[in-house]
């Protein structure tokens, strides 16, 4: 076998090790079922088990209450752009949309074809360098999307309460919202604590933290699985035939579902998403920490609004940067270079990633800006 290098993606993005082999020792024959997952009908119990083991598991690591339904979609996140407009809203309704980034422009993009997207706050001026707090809900807003984690900027809503009006959030004996709150958290999801409760539903495509690309979770109050949806929604857009057909309402996406399965209980062996979280505020503080002490490499994202996902850097110019890029790969780092939107560096973190890929990180910068100075 070829030798694995650390994989720094933003996704689909390095995944544990242990995973991938117990996937590769189940490949050709699941054990009681005479065949390989992919080779499965979705109608049988061995795949209705694993369906169901999924979801429990995802249930217990999420702590995620019995009044809220998981679903398992296609698509990825971008479909649920679409999704969350389509079934939470009328059409030509208005939404309200916190633009902090490009998926969250693109989820705004999305409801802009169904209704009146309003964007109530936008930090497009600054580069999208920090989380700028909602401070008002336009009147008659179906709900508010948020986009939890920026995965191209780096930055991430830490603290709910000081960026949103309190319309969107629970009462303080657990009442319902006034409106319901969206949250797209592909990006984290997984990788660091999210109160389900706080949210009326949240979204996130697998890659990231969670297996193959293609697949995406949805976690939704199940209230909303009542509301009168347009007729012109077609039936794979419908949140509630998902739900009715247990997430097969036609043949689902197995596979993934059961690598999803697959890093959920690697999750809950690990100790849990808190754990984890703890795992993921160590290597990215130490990433942090070097960078805000380094003359050479800086991070343009507001402290309280930085992202333990996915770090971003920029070097002084673009030849630093890519002699700074080589010599990772050198030393068997990969896809280290930023959205090619925004350009410099991004170091994405997710659970998959271990310690020893962010010191080696750290220790090839710290190479690489004494060589630089040195000269
Ligand atoms: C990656 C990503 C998406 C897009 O996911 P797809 O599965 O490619 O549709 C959307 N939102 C966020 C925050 C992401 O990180």
């Amino acid at each position: 076998m070829e030798e694995r290098v650390y994989n720094f993606s933003a996704g689909p993005s390095q995944m544990p090790v242990e995973v991938l082999k117990k996937a590769q020792e189940q490949l050709l024959c699941y054990p009681g079922a005479g065949c390989s997952v992919m080779e499965m009908s979705h109608r049988t119990p061995a795949f209705e088990q694993i369906l169901h083991n999924t979801k429990d598991t995802l249930r217990r690591i999420m702590s995620i209450p019995q009044d809220y339904e998981i679903l398992f979609l296609q698509g990825g996140a971008t479909t649920q752009f679409s999704m969350t407009a389509m079934n939470l809203a009328h059409q030509g309704e208005t939404m309200a949309y916190a633009v902090t980034g490009q998926f969250a422009g693109k989820a705004r993009d999305e409801g802009a074809r169904w209704g009146n997207a309003v964007a109530v706050s936008s930090s497009k001026e600054a580069a999208f360098s920090f989380i700028p707090a909602v401070e008002k809900l336009p009147e008659n807003a179906k709900f508010l999307h948020i986009t939890g984690n920026n995965t191209i900027f780096g930055t991430c809503y830490n603290d709910l309460r000081s960026k949103l009006p309190t319309e969107v959030l629970p009462g303080t004996n657990g009442e319902k919202s006034l409106v319901p709150l969206v949250a797209d958290w592909s990006s984290a999801i997984l990788g660091r604590w999210i109160d389900v409760p706080d949210y009326a539903l949240i979204y996130a495509g697998a890659q990231k933290n969670m297996g193959p690309a293609g697949l995406a979770v949805v976690i939704l109050r199940k209230d909303l699985l009542e509301r009168e949806i347009d007729p012109v929604v077609p039936v794979m857009l419908r949140y509630k035939v998902a739900a009715d057909n247990d997430s097969m309402y036609n043949t689902p996406p197995t596979f993934s579902i059961y690598m999803a399965g697959l890093m959920y209980e690697w999750v809950e062996k690990m100790g849990g998403v808190k754990a984890l979280e703890a795992v993921n505020r160590e290597k990215s503080g130490a990433l942090y920490d070097f960078i805000d002490n380094s003359v050479l490499f800086r991070n343009p994202v507001a402290k309280e609004d930085r992202s333990i996902m996915n770090v971003t850097f920029t070097l002084p110019t673009a030849q630093d940067t890519a002699d700074f890029l080589a010599l990772a790969k050198q030393k068997g780092m990969i896809n280290l270079k930023g959205h090619r939107v925004v350009g410099g560096c991004r170091a994405s973190l997710y659970n998959g990633m271990p310690m020893e890929g962010v010191q080696l990180l750290i220790d090839t910068m710290k190479q690489f800006e004494k060589e630089k100075r040195g000269i």
